[in-house]
């Protein structure tokens, strides 16, 4: 890829959320991800050049150096800043705009900077080249997964219903969604086989946000309210059959999509718990935390099934770990973000937006980072936290930092990448990369058929300033939940 010879011929349209849009290369295994903003602003950028390039630089230091060591490297892409030619990137800008879902178009992409992050196409990773078998991969938004047990909880519900099930109510009721999701984070966190599969099931059923599939790169499954194009579960189901056809299944040329369904959920499942290691309950430095919600359909049943732990190399562990560093909540947190606001009125220049490499050594030990830089200072800042709050300003900002942290790690996707495996391998030795691991590892009773790697994306940091409307959020949907007693419309 040579960036002074990009062609937008070269990039289609790929996806896109709510600060980012991603165009992936049609022959490389490479994304770009674009930054977005409101639409308002279209004619004046937000931000110059050099800030947009600081902010995606922030993102890939955020990634590489707070988030991987967290979540394990083995996950981790972190990408690297690009500088596009401008004329390329608003003739890709007029290329994808049809493309884009219109609820997503009170956003535009930003077409002065010209940065870009690059990053691996995960939807299309290069180990399917053994095989002719295009890859399946399927993202999964989890959402938090832990129910908050900060005694600076100031309604009960918090400590009952998760905050994904408050949240889908207030959306439903606000229209942004017309059915609620029957998904429930801490089931799939739970580590129980039969409350996953639940779990899993709804994503499926219901995907809203939460869930996609790919195949061959391409989105095939995703909301209808996302993407025009994307097909029904059955059409779905169909196209997953040539994945599922193997084991018992070779023999079987009617397997069901109800089959297909069950054994996606399986892989899945396999896939999320996967990395060994024993299994361990991830609880809450001061314990007692509770790992059902009152608003999942499964709730009843709890003695049936309970919270097995997670197996502590698992994606879903690492995931969940560093969520919980959020351990105040944010209305525990939010006196500490005011003493933090107070100390950088007082004394501006210990923000960290400076960036002048001259005062670097002083500076580093002295400002607090809310902006970053992210580096080993400001990881070891959080992970070498106070247990008590002494009243300074470092407790309050590597308490802030802790949130910060666990806000990305409660909006992160996590994408799971499905290679059919040649026959050769299927009856022999292991795959060639490392990444891959075989379902015969696991509880499948079935021959492997699939070899799957795990990825984590969108590790971007969540800004210090959007902590209030934070708190504000939190309120309303609480208050939502309340008034209506939790009975949808
Ligand atoms: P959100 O609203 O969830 O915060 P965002 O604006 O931060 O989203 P991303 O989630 O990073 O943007 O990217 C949007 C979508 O693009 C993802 O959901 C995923 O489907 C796709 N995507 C992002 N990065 C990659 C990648 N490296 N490989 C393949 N697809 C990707
Ligand atoms: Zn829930
Ligand atoms: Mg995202
Ligand atoms: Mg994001």
């Amino acid at each position: 890829m040579e960036l002074d010879k990009m062609d937008e011929n070269d990039w289609k349209y790929h996806g896109e959320g709510n600060k980012s849009l991603v165009v992936s290369h049609v022959q490389l295994s490479r994304v770009l991800r674009l930054l977005k903003y409101p639409a308002e602003d279209s004619e004046n950028p937000p931000q110059t050049v050099e800030q947009a390039f600081r902010q995606i630089q922030n993102i890939v230091d955020f990634s590489s150096n707070v988030m991987s060591c967290l979540l394990g490297e083995k996950f981790i892409h972190s990408g690297e800043v690009v500088k596009l030619p401008l004329e390329f990137v608003r003739q890709l800008s007029i290329k994808v705009q049809h493309q884009r879902p219109a609820w997503r178009c009170d956003k535009v992409m930003d077409i002065y900077s010209g940065c870009a992050l690059c990053l691996p196409n995960l939807t299309s990773p290069v180990l399917h080249l053994s095989t002719h078998t295009a890859p399946l991969c399927i993202e999964i938004k989890p959402k938090c997964g832990f129910l908050p047990s900060s005694k600076h909880v100031s309604k009960d519900i918090k400590t009952k219903v998760c905050r994904f099930c408050m949240h889908q109510h207030y959306k439903v009721a606000n229209g942004k969604w017309k059915r609620p999701s029957l998904y429930c984070p801490l089931d799939l966190f739970s580590g129980n086989r039969q409350r996953m599969d639940f779990a899993i099931r709804h994503l499926i059923e219901e995907p809203q946000n939460n869930f996609k599939i790919f195949k061959g790169g391409q989105c095939i499954y995703s909301s209808k309210e996302v993407s025009d194009d994307s097909m029904d579960l059955n059409a779905v189901l169909q196209h997953l059959r040539p994945y599922f056809m193997h084991g018992n299944n070779r023999f079987n040329s009617h397997m069901t999509s109800k089959a297909v369904l069950n054994d996606l959920i399986q892989v899945l499942a396999n896939a999320l718990l996967s990395g060994g290691g024993d299994r361990e309950v991830v609880t809450d430095t001061r314990g007692g935390g509770r790992s059902f919600c009152e608003a999942s359909l499964l709730n009843k049943e709890r003695i049936r099934h309970g919270s097995e732990g997670l197996p502590s190399d698992s994606v879903l562990f690492r995931i969940l770990q560093t969520q919980m560093l959020d351990t105040l909540d944010i209305e525990g947190l939010f006196p500490l973000y005011r003493r933090v606001e107070q100390h950088l009125q007082d004394f501006p220049k210990e923000r960290g937006t400076v960036w002048s490499p001259a005062s670097l050594p002083v500076c580093v030990r002295t400002r607090l980072q809310v902006e970053g830089p992210y580096n080993e200072a400001f990881l070891e800042k959080l992970q070498k936290c106070p247990t008590e709050d002494d009243g300074s300003v470092e407790y309050a900002v590597a308490k802030v930092h802790q949130y910060r942290v666990a806000m990305t790690a409660k909006d992160c996707s996590i994408m799971v990448a499905l290679v059919p495996r040649s026959e050769e391998e299927e009856d022999e030795g292991p795959p060639s990369l490392s990444t891959q691991r075989r379902l015969r590892d696991f509880h499948s009773p079935r021959p492997p058929a699939l070899s799957y790697s795990v990825s984590i994306l969108d590790l971007d940091p969540k800004s210090f300033d959007s902590i209030p409307s934070q708190l504000r959020l939190d309120q309303k949907i609480v208050s939502c939940y309340l008034r209506t007693g939790g009975a949808l419309p």
